[in-house]
């Protein structure tokens, strides 16, 4: 368990348990700088025979300038595949939802059991609501989502946030890059759109450094905001923040998202900081856009934090070394054991 290789890490691990002095931890963010190349994870979409990359504004030095970048949505997309993978292997430890099982985008407000559960709330009763939503699913606890049917109106906010993954601005590229599928002998008519004809097409690889923000508010699962109870027992709260915390790594670690058939990303490495919270100040971000990022966390969660010691940062300079600090906090998700 002690990283015995890394004495430094080690170190910063033994202060954060220190500092928790066995209180469960209520939230965790990261801020990383990795560093990917030739992926193709996010597009825009298709003009005629060529793919658009994604393409958002930031700011640089108070200007702002476009670069390529990958949505929270991929990202959290990767986090739910990650973390249904982990439930359907805990035999049942991790409850799931028929929906969620067979990865239906509509997830609960699928399930014929919880619609079922639903005839008999009434629908001014959204805290019963999101009680049936917390218990009958792990995926839609940690995800979040609107249950509307019955015409009401009740919100499960997701307990994991993620940004966009962005490009450092002078720190990345993108190139289109021409292919072709050829079909020998094959002829013009293809009226009844077969797809069988000799086609090219054009497909962007983008390289660079990209900035990544996440927060978890581990605190919050398995509990109702609107009844402010919780209504799964400790336990299971601890199985379901552990599972958290690996599908996070593995949302970094494992990159999903489109075009993995033949653009798989070569994924080169990681640096950055991870910020635990142990009280009720929220774990504090600083963009990894910006050089410095890790002085700068360190400083804002500094700011108030002189007195109450609730904030922590292990800061990491690989992706193995994120697996490592994120591996520990599975022993803080719960209160410390007698
Ligand atoms: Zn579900």
């Amino acid at each position: 368990m002690a990283n015995e290789n890394n004495p430094q890490l080690e170190q910063q691990l033994r202060e954060t348990a220190t500092l928790g002095n066995g209180r469960a931890l209520t939230g965790l963010s990261i801020a990383a700088r990795a560093s990917l190349s030739a992926h193709s994870l996010n597009n825009e979409g298709t003009i005629n025979n060529e793919q658009i990359e994604r393409i958002v504004n930031v700011v640089q030095d108070g200007e702002v300038v476009p670069v390529n970048a990958v949505s929270g949505d991929v990202l959290k997309h990767g986090f739910i595949d990650h973390l249904r993978a982990l439930a359907l292997g805990a035999d049942g430890a991790l409850p799931l939802c028929a929906s969620c099982r067979r990865s239906d985008p509509n997830r609960i407000n699928e399930d014929p059991q919880f619609q079922e559960a639903l005839k008999g709330i009434n629908k001014t009763e959204n805290a019963r609501v999101v009680d049936e939503v917390v218990r009958r699913c792990v995926i839609d606890d940690l995800g979040g989502l609107l249950v509307t049917q019955g015409n009401r109106n009740a919100p499960r906010r997701s307990v994991a946030q993620f940004g966009w993954l962005l490009g450092v601005p002078e720190h990345v590229r993108t190139e289109r890059y021409t292919h072709i599928k050829l079909a020998l002998g094959a002829t013009e008519d293809d009226a009844e759109g077969s797809n069988r004809g000799q086609n090219l097409f054009k497909r962007p690889a983008s390289s660079g450094q990209y900035a990544f923000v996440t927060q978890l508010a581990l605190g919050r699962i398995g509990y109702n905001d609107i009844s402010a109870k919780y209504v799964v027992e400790p336990a299971e709260r601890a199985r379901r923040a552990s599972a958290a915390l690996q599908a996070l790594y593995l949302t970094l670690a494992a990159p999903t998202g489109a075009q993995r058939n033949t653009q798989l990303p070569h994924l080169q490495g990681a640096h950055g900081v991870v910020c635990f919270a142990f009280g009720t100040t929220p774990p504090v971000l600083f963009s990894p856009l910006e050089e410095g990022f890790e002085n700068q966390m360190r400083d804002i969660a500094n700011a108030f934090e002189q007195q109450r010691r609730s904030l922590a940062l292990v800061e990491f300079a690989s992706v193995a070394e994120l697996g490592a600090i994120l591996e520990r906090a599975t022993l803080w998700v719960g209160p410390a054991r007698a």
